[in-house]
Parts: structure tokens; C-alpha cells; sequence
């Protein structure tokens, strides 16, 4: 899977980050980014349940 964060929904939370470290950290600006292009199999599982947990909806899933 393909997972981006949209920074101009992130509210920098930091739900996402506290549920999948391993796949999302801030950026620069404050805001969470996507440490991978492609989520590797093993991370999907928590990539998609802080996708889900999101309270703004600000991480897409890549057509
Ligand atoms: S859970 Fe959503 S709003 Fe919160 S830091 Fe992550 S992407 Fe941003």
C-alpha cells in the first residue's frame, strides 16, 4: 500500500504517530509525513489502523 499525509488537513495530532512509529513521523513543518513510498507488508497493518484513527481523515491511501 501507498499512504500519504495531506499537510494542509494535518492537524499534528499525533494520533498516527503514536499508533505506527514505524511509519509515520513529522516533518519539518510540524505536520506527520509517510516514511515509505510503499508501505512494507509487514507495517501495512498499522499504517492502515492510524489511517483509520485519524480524526481529520488527513492520511490518503494512493490509488
Ligand atoms: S493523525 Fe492525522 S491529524 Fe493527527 S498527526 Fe496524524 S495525519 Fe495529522
Amino acid at each position: 500500500m501507498e499512504v500519504y499525509v495531506d499537510p494542509d488537513i494535518c492537524i499534528s495530532c499525533g494520533t498516527c504517530i503514536n499508533i505506527c512509529p514505524e511509519v509515520y513521523d513529522w516533518d519539518e513543518d510540524g505536520k506527520a509525513h509517510c516514511l515509505y513510498e510503499e508501505v512494507p507488508v509487514d507495517l501495512e497493518d498499522c499504517a492502515q489502523e492510524a489511517l483509520e484513527s485519524c480524526p481529520v481523515d488527513a492520511i490518503k491511501e494512493a490509488e
